[in-house]
C-alpha cells in the first residue's frame, strides 16, 4: 500500500481562480449575452515580441537537421542564454555572477515551488500578506507550513501585513526566522520597495542567519529611480538571498515558459552540527536530479529577448501595460476609489470602498458592472478589504472597463 502525502489533504479544497472562474460562469448561464472584461487573471494578451518569433524560426530550423539539431541539453540552461543574463540583467547594475549561479528554468513558479526540497522541512517560515499564494501552499505539501488555524493563518508561518497602514511595507519581525519570502515588485498589491527598505531585510537576515527567498518576476515593470531590480544590489545579499526571475511578464513568455534562479555560491545553509553547506551546489544536485532542461528553442526565444530589437520591443510591450494601469489608476481615482501599485508593476490594488469586503466586491462589481477583478483575501488574510486588478489587457478592455466601474459608482 501506498502512503499518500496526507499534507496536500490539509490544502483549503478549492483554488482561488477555480473559485473566480464557477462564480463567473454561474453569471454567464443568468446573464448571456452580456459581455464580460477580465482583469483578474495575471496573464499577458500581448504576442510575442518578433525577435523571439525570429529566433523561435531559427532555432526550430536548426531542429530539423541532424547536424544542428539539440537533445538533451544542459540542465542548468545553454551558455549562450546564461551569458546573456549576466550581462545584462546584472553587470549593468554592478553585479557580478558566475555561470554556475545562473539556473534556468521552465518559469518562475516551478523554481519559487521547488526551492523547498533544498531546505529542511522543519524551518520556520516568513510571508509578507497578501501573497503569491505558491509560496505558502508548496511549504503546505511537504508540512512546513503547520496546521491551519481559525484565523486562516498556518502554524508554522510568520504572517506579515502589508496594508493601507503600514503603506505596505512588511515590518522587520521581531523574532528570527529561517527562510522569508519577498516578492518585489509585489503581486498582488503592485507596491515596491525602495533601496533603503530592502536593506533592513538583508541586514536582517546577515543578523539572523536567515534565507531570503526574492520574487522578483516583475522586475521589468520597475520605472523608478530608488526601486532596486535585484536583491544584490544590496551588499551582503549574496550571503543570504536566491533570486528568482521570470520572462513570462517581461517578454510574453507565460506560455513560452522560461524564467531563471539565481543561487550565489557564497549562500549557504546550516546542518543540525552546525556544518555549513553551498545551497548553490545542492540546488544544481536538485535540478540534475529532477529537472530536464528547458527546451532548446525556448532558450533561444529568450536569448533574443537580450538583443537590441528585442529589448526595444519587450520595452514597448511593458510600456503598453504600464499605460493601462496609469488610466486604470486615474479612472478609479475619478470614480472615487483608493488604488495602489501600478507604477512599477502591472498589478493594481484597490482598496474596496465602505469596507466591503472582498468577495463582496468582487460581486457587485461582477453583476453591476461586468467586470471581473481578484478578490484581495485571496491571497492571504491581510488582503481582505482590496481588489486586484490587472492591466495586462488591451487599451480598449481596459478602457470600457474603467467607463464600466464610472458609471457603476456613479
Ligand atoms: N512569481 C510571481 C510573484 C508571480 O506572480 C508569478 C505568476 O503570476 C510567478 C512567479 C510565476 O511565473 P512563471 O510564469 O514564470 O512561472
Amino acid at each position: 500500500m501506498a502512503l499518500a502525502n496526507e499534507h496536500f489533504l490539509k490544502l483549503p479544497g478549492s483554488y482561488l481562480f477555480s473559485d473566480i472562474a464557477k462564480k463567473v460562469n454561474s453569471f454567464k448561464i443568468t446573464h448571456p449575452k452580456q459581455n464580460l472584461i477580465r482583469l483578474g487573471i495575471g496573464d499577458v494578451t500581448r504576442p510575442l515580441p518578433p525577435a523571439c518569433i525570429e529566433a523561435l524560426h531559427k532555432a526550430v530550423d536548426e531542429m530539423s537537421e541532424a547536424d544542428t539539431f539539440h537533445g538533451y541539453g544542459p540542465e542548468q540552461g545553454y551558455g549562450f542564454l546564461i551569458e546573456a543574463i549576466i550581462k545584462n540583467d546584472y553587470l549593468p547594475r554592478g553585479i557580478h555572477l558566475t555561470p554556475a549561479e545562473v539556473f534556468i528554468n521552465d518559469g518562475a513558479k516551478s523554481d519559487t515551488g521547488n526551492i523547498g526540497d533544498i531546505l529542511r522541512h522543519d524551518n520556520s517560515v516568513g510571508v509578507t500578506d497578501p501573497i503569491y499564494p505558491v509560496y505558502i501552499d508548496s511549504n503546505v505539501m511537504c508540512g512546513r507550513a503547520g496546521i491551519l488555524q481559525d484565523n486562516g493563518k498556518w502554524s508554522n508561518v510568520t504572517y506579515m501585513p502589508c496594508t493601507a497602514e503600514n503603506g505596505f511595507i512588511p515590518a522587520i519581525p521581531e523574532k528570527r526566522i529561517d527562510i522569508v519570502y519577498l516578492c518585489y515588485p509585489n503581486n498582488p498589491t503592485g507596491t515596491t520597495l525602495t533601496k533603503a527598505e530592502l536593506k533592513k531585510w538583508v541586514d536582517y537576515a546577515l543578523d539572523n542567519d536567515t534565507l531570503i527567498l526574492f520574487d522578483a518576476a516583475y522586475e521589468a515593470f520597475i520605472r523608478e529611480e530608488d526601486v532596486p531590480h535585484s536583491i544584490y544590489e544590496i551588499k551582503g545579499a549574496k550571503k543570504c538571498a536566491i533570486e528568482f526571475r521570470s520572462f513570462s511578464k517581461t517578454a510574453g513568455f507565460t506560455g513560452m515558459r522560461c524564467g531563471y534562479t539565481i543561487v550565489p555560491k557564497e549562500l549557504t545553509g546550516a546542518t543540525l552540527t552546525g556544518e555549513r553547506i553551498a545551497l548553490n551546489g545542492l540546488w544544481n544536485r536538485r535540478q540534475c536530479t529532477k529537472f530536464n532542461g528547458t527546451s532548446y528553442i525556448t532558450q533561444r526565444a529568450a536569448e533574443a529577448i537580450y538583443t537590441p530589437e528585442g529589448k526595444r520591443q519587450i520595452k514597448e510591450n511593458i510600456d503598453y501595460y504600464l499605460d493601462n494601469a496609469r488610466t486604470m489608476k486615474e479612472e478609479l481615482a475619478a470614480a472615487g476609489l483608493q488604488t495602489y501599485g501600478g507604477t512599477n508593476s502591472p498589478y493594481i490594488w484597490l482598496k474596496t470602498p465602505d469596507g466591503t469586503d472582498s468577495w463582496k466586491f468582487f460581486e457587485q462589481m461582477l453583476y453591476e458592472a461586468y467586470v471581473v477583478g481578484t478578490p484581495g483575501v485571496g491571497f492571504g488574510p491581510s488582503g481582505e478589504g482590496y481588489m486586484r486588478l490587472t492591466a495586462f489587457g488591451t487599451h480598449e478592455d481596459c478602457q470600457e472597463a474603467m467607463y464600466r466601474i464610472r458609471k457603476w459608482l456613479g
